[in-house]
């Protein structure tokens, strides 16, 4: 493959070559895709409609509209239980150009930050893209794929719970050994998809600690383009100043659509959503489990599961192409996240409906057996 200035997503490969097989008139099944299919509530699109004949949608202050940042900050205070001040809320144009502004800053002010391997590929496609000083720290099956804290030797670390791609959750006591070891950059992004506790939120262990999330999952907005941080007191100049240069605001419209997701009637919608996850989840987990892949670790939260499929494959991304062409099902090879061990693994993505699910499955069989 061609050598980028930061590395791409390999799925992406996969996903043109789904398309082109699409146009060909293929119907495929897409267990690739990171995106919520259910639609997005009501009431959030009427709240945009209005502003769009109300208000002329000019930039906004980098951190936010105020309501929502205060929306966010209570959000925080009936879900977790912390107090959030306003203040330390920062609205981004999706959560990804937050992580890039905070990746920044804690790489130059504090120092090398380690990351999940495997885990979410931006973390390390940034701090590389950065030239930040940066190390993997290796997640294992037997351990759940978590971050140990013994395993720590870096100042801060990025970590990710409900995490992609394997959907495990970590529980306050973990989150507070790791932040006792480092600065936690916690990627809280799939928080409200969850199917058995809640996720906590690592401001229930530390006030120093930096949150990333967003609208684009839970609250199904991707295309929106809007997300937030919450930074320490110290860290608010410097994450703002970035974003100012790089973003200015993040668009106004979707700021003010989000400000609708937290009204009870919306968020009740959003909860009934998740049984339809959960559903889709048992589905996938019991009927891959039957074709022979090993799932050690069960999703507890986001919408994925991280399958060792070394019963079928020592190369993943051949398997992903070879599943691709012979069956139409699409899925993400385990080499978009890192390099420990996930030549063997693949990611399988339950964001769409129980019927293709099946289909999906059923296909699957006959090409494995
Ligand atoms: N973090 C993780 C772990 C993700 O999976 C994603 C989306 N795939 C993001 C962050 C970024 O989401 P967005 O920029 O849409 O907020």
């Amino acid at each position: 493959m061609e050598r980028l200035l930061i590395e791409p997503f390999y799925v992406m490969k996969v996903l043109e070559r789904a398309k082109e097989l699409e146009r060909e008139g293929r119907k495929i099944i897409h267990f690739e895709v990171g995106e919520p299919d259910l639609p997005v509530p009501e009431i959030v699109k009427e709240k945009a409609l209005e502003a769009l004949k109300r208000t002329e949608l000019r930039y906004t202050e980098t951190a936010g509209i105020p309501p929502l940042r205060e929306k966010i900050a209570e959000y925080y205070e009936r879900t977790y239980g912390v107090k959030v001040n306003p203040e330390q809320v920062i609205v981004t144009p999706g959560s990804s150009i937050g992580l890039l502004a905070v990746l920044k800053v804690v790489s130059e002010r504090i120092g090398s930050v380690a990351y999940p391997d495997p885990g979410y590929p931006c973390y390390k496609n940034m701090l590389k893209f950065l030239k930040a000083d940066s190390e993997p720290v290796n997640v294992e099956a037997e351990e759940e794929f978590k971050v140990k804290p013994e395993k720590l030797k870096t100042k801060a670390v990025v970590i990710n719970s409900p995490s992609n791609p394997t959907g495990v959750v970590y529980t306050k006591e973990e989150l507070q050994k790791i932040s006792e070891k480092a600065f936690v950059i916690s990627d809280e992004i799939y928080h409200g998809l969850t199917y058995g506790r809640g996720a906590p939120s690592v401001l229930e262990v530390t006030d120093n600690a930096v949150v990333v999330s967003g609208f684009s999952k839970f609250f199904l907005m991707t295309g929106w383009r809007v997300g937030w941080l919450i930074v320490p007191d110290w860290m608010v100049k410097d994450v703002v100043a970035i974003l100012q240069n790089v973003a200015i605001s993040a668009p106004t419209l979707s700021q003010i659509a989000a400000l609708a997701c937290f009204e009870e009637e919306c968020l009740e919608e959003l909860r009934r959503n998740v049984e339809t996850f959960r559903k889709r989840k048992d589905l996938m987990l019991s009927g891959l489990k039957k074709l022979g892949f090993r799932i050690p670790a069960h999703p507890q939260g986001a919408f994925y599961i991280f399958a060792d499929a070394s019963a079928f494959t020592e190369d993943s991304f051949s398997f992903a192409f070879k599943v691709l062409e012979e069956t139409g099902v699409a899925i993400t090879p385990g080499r978009d996240f890192g390099y420990n061990k996930t030549e063997r693994f693949v990611r399988f993505s339950f964001c769409t409906d129980e019927r293709n699910i099946e289909e999906g499955l059923d296909r699957l069989y006959v090409f494995l057996r």
